[in-house]
């Protein structure tokens, strides 16, 4: 039985907005959690950017800001959205802009490194709905340029990585500020004891919802690793990119450095490439990202931070070049390859000292990774490891991911649980 949006009974202005975008069947996060946040209850959500979240959240928020008009106060928001960083608060309220074309509702966003007195303006004409970054939204608080009294929906997006980047207290500061009679969303990739911890203090008999990344988006995704000596990394790096004709290339960098430094080194030999990172300027990194959404870089060097929220159409290979530290982030990364449906490859450099990441990346995605032999710079890991690591699959060749038989792991096609599982 398939959903149709339908049977939501959206207001025509949002389903006519739906139509222009081409979206015709909700996907699995948004059939799970639309209609549940349209009867008024809080939610606890499971899922990843990628997903169909930002529509979960924003289309059942735009129906409610439609059946209960009330007139724009100055200052005094209806909804509320948190978001780690400014790329995603900024693909948020495009998104609200996007579902709402055809509705009076003004939305504006509001995050730091830039000059606050445009943000304090629009704060100002009274929009219904905020998107944030927590620091600058506490700052502009704190400054009494836009206050919560009239709050009815507030959303905390990716709340895993506020707690990565340190935001928990300014989260925890900012919803103490606001009324306690209102309908809160969360939404977080992973459920780590500490995020369990803090939706508990914000939801109220929260509705679980869950779709699970490892299963649905990582199967679709050809992965492989090349086991590789630290000094030949560079160099095949530039193998693997070279003489890509078309298709855009996320590379995986663990530093804000090293970021830097390979997106000079492949400019240098003749592969545009821009890096993004923390330490870039907001403009920088709009830049960075709008050269690479247009193709016009067709390379771009990231961390993991800056990349989460990306959503860019036509990214076919994920090159993690450092391993993650954390396993979960692996499935971030790779996942933004093989968007809405398309197919992607990700490619991870394994060094003598990443092979315990590695094996840590496959407990976790509950599958091996096929290695790649084929390339000039193959070297079989240190014999430890080898005995170590899991059977190989589709050893010798490349894109051993579409083989088929991937062990022990478990397809759940992103129905709803009823409970709260801590990964
Ligand atoms: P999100 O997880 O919200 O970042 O959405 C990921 C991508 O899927 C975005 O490019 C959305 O525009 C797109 N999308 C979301 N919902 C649907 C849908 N029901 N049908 C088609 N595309 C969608």
């Amino acid at each position: 039985m398939s959903v149709t949006f339908d049977s939501f009974a959206l207001s025509e202005p949002i389903q006519r907005a739906l139509r222009d975008r081409n979206y015709t069947v909700p996907s699995p996060i948004q059939e799970q959690t639309i209609h549940l946040v349209l009867e008024g209850h809080d939610v606890m959500g499971c899922a990843q950017t990628g997903t169909g979240k930002t529509a979960a959240f924003a289309l059942p928020i735009l129906q409610h800001l439609s059946k209960h008009p009330r007139e724009r106060m100055r200052m005094c928001p209806r909804v509320l959205v948190l978001a780690p960083t400014r790329e995603l608060a900024s693909q948020i309220q495009a998104s609200f802009k996007s579902y709402g074309a055809y509705l009076p509702f003004q939305s504006t966003v509001v995050f730091g490194g830039v000059g606050q007195n445009p943000q304090v303006q629009a704060l100002q004409r009274g929009p219904e709905i905020v998107v944030a970054t927590p620091g600058r939204l506490l700052d502009l608080l704190q400054q009494g340029k836009v206050n919560f009294r009239q709050l009815e929906i507030l959303v905390i997006d990716e709340a895993d990585r506020m707690l990565d980047m340190g935001f928990i207290h300014d989260v925890r500061r900012i919803i103490a500020l606001l009324p306690t009679k209102r309908q809160s969303l969360f939404f977080s990739a992973t459920m780590p004891q500490a995020i369990i911890d803090l939706a508990g203090s914000i939801l109220k008999n929260p509705k679980h919802v869950e779709v699970t990344p490892p299963a649905t988006t990582v199967e679709k995704i050809d992965q492989t690793v090349c086991h590789v000596g630290m000094a030949d990394k560079r160099t095949l790096l530039h193998h693997l990119l070279k003489g890509r004709k078309e298709g855009l290339a996320l590379v995986f960098s663990g530093t804000k450095h090293g970021a830097n430094r390979l997106a000079e080194q492949l400019s240098k030999s003749g592969m545009p490439a821009d890096a993004i990172h923390g330490n870039k300027s907001q403009g920088a990194r709009e830049r960075a990202l709008e050269n690479f959404r247009s193709g016009r870089t067709r390379i771009l060097v990231a961390t993991d931070i800056a990349a989460r929220g990306i959503d860019v159409k036509g990214i076919d290979l994920v090159i993690n070049y450092d391993l993650p530290k954390e396993p979960e982030s692996y499935v971030h990364r790779i996942g933004r390859t093989a968007r809405a449906g398309a197919e992607g490859r990700a490619i991870s450099l394994c060094d003598e000292q990443s092979q315990s990441l590695l094996r840590q990346i496959e407990r976790t995605i509950r599958t091996s990774v096929p290695v790649d032999r084929s390339h000039p710079f193959h070297r079989e890991p240190l014999s430890t490891d080898a005995r170590n690591a899991p059977p190989q699959q589709g050893g010798g060749r490349r894109g051993g991911g579409g083989g088929g038989q991937r062990q022990g792991q478990s397809r759940n096609g992103g129905r709803r649980r009823e409970a709260a599982s801590s990964r």
